[in-house]
């Protein structure tokens, strides 16, 4: 697996594809730039599944997490419609406290075998994200080496090896794996003003969420990420990505 160069002039991201996977730890995580370059390629006719490897039970101070994870998984839902991903899938694995190891990589591989994508996207796994900000969540951190760690464990019919005796075959056909916010992108996804409405849209359908952060812009937080992504890439609206080729 090679890096592509980094510290270059951002590259359009191929879209010469058909089915994505958007595995995330959160409910929420999609929406802080990545869901509008899902709604363009959803407007484009691609599929695109979202995979939630925790229910964000641990995500609002003032919900205890067995009122909250109802609440996040609706919001999610809604959030996926709004930019067109068609399936939400949650993985259940403990919110805030994910570690790197066997089970989530094992996890990880089935739902890569099972739906068998083109293209994953997630979100900066960095310490840090573009533009700085605090010390990244722990459960971001774990995410992205075991994702992908585990597009190599899908390929290797050795690994995990019961898998394709419960019918999901090896797959070995993910050709990228791609992460938002990241501070070292590589690649772009140009936006249009629908993109980013809706991609804005799917943001605002996490209410409850919002409404725990207190004073929080979401429009203008998006936007301005929006237009400082597009002014690295040439273009009026983009969102950026750290790519991984498979
Ligand atoms: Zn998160």
């Amino acid at each position: 697996m090679d890096e592509t160069t980094r510290n270059s002039a951002p590259r359009p991201f191929p879209e010469d594809w058909q089915r994505a996977l958007a595995v995330v730890a959160h409910p929420d995580d999609l929406e802080f730039g990545v869901s509008s370059a899902i709604h363009r390629w959803t407007s484009q006719g691609k599929d695109v599944v979202e995979l939630l490897v925790t229910k964000g039970e641990a995500g609002i101070d003032s919900l205890d997490p067995g009122a909250c994870a109802p609440v996040r998984m609706a919001e999610q839902h809604a959030s996926a419609e709004a930019v067109g991903a068609g399936t939400v899938e949650f993985l259940a694995f403990p919110d805030g406290m994910l570690e790197y190891g066997l089970p989530l990589r094992r996890a990880l591989a089935e739902a890569i075998r099972r739906h068998r994508p083109d293209v994953i996207v997630s979100i900066n796994f960095r310490e840090h994200f573009a533009g700085g900000g605090g010390f990244n969540h722990a459960d971001h951190r774990v995410l992205g080496p075991a994702l992908l760690d585990a597009v190599r464990d899908a390929a290797n019919r050795w690994v995990f090896p019961e898998q394709p005796a419960e019918g999901n075959r090896p797959w070995s056909e993910v050709r990228m794996v791609a992460f938002g916010a990241a501070p070292e992108s590589t690649h772009y996804v140009e936006l249009s003003e629908e993109n980013l409405a809706a991609g804005i849209a799917s943001l605002d359908a996490h209410e409850v969420y919002l409404a725990d952060l207190d004073g929080f812009d979401q429009k203008t937080f998006l936007r301005e990420g929006a237009v400082r992504a597009g002014e690295r890439a040439g273009v009026a609206l983009a969102t950026s990505f750290e790519v991984f080729e498979v």
